[in-house]
């Protein structure tokens, strides 16, 4: 069975108010923050403000409004921390983790923005 969104996921509390955050970014339908625990010296999450739980139901489902707003806020982070090669940055590293066999612990979508260092292998060999 398809499962729901849950309202009291950290990020929706975060979005609500109700939990601090160190935001990097805020436009009219996305926020961007650091992770809590930085896997990276630069470890950023974008986050649609629409409850959408993974990557897939934000591209099949958001307004063309809210995916323009998010890709460019994603494009603006990358700038004003300096990881983009656009302003001389080394790159980064963008990725979603979508459900169980994504790992994904928060069922919010968000983006992981993470770079400053070498990223390594994408994922572990099987
Ligand atoms: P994922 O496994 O893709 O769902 O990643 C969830 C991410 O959310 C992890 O990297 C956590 O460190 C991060 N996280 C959890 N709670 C918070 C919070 N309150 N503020 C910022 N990041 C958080």
């Amino acid at each position: 069975m398809a499962q729901s969104y849950d309202p009291n996921n950290v990020f929706a509390r975060i979005l609500r108010g109700e939990i601090p955050n160190d935001t990097v970014l805020e436009t009219p339908h996305t926020l961007v923050f650091r992770d809590i625990t930085p896997k990276a010296p630069v470890h950023l999450l974008a986050i649609p403000k629409g409850a959408y739980m993974t990557v897939d139901e934000f591209y099949a489902r958001a307004s063309d409004a809210e995916i323009l707003d998010f890709t460019r806020a994603v494009a603006r982070v990358c700038e004003i921390t300096g990881i983009a090669a656009s302003v001389g940055g080394n790159g980064f590293r963008a990725i979603s983790n979508a459900g169980a066999d994504g790992m994904q612990e928060v069922p919010h979508f968000h983006l992981h923005i993470l770079g400053g260092r070498p990223m390594g292998a994408l994922v572990e060999p099987a």
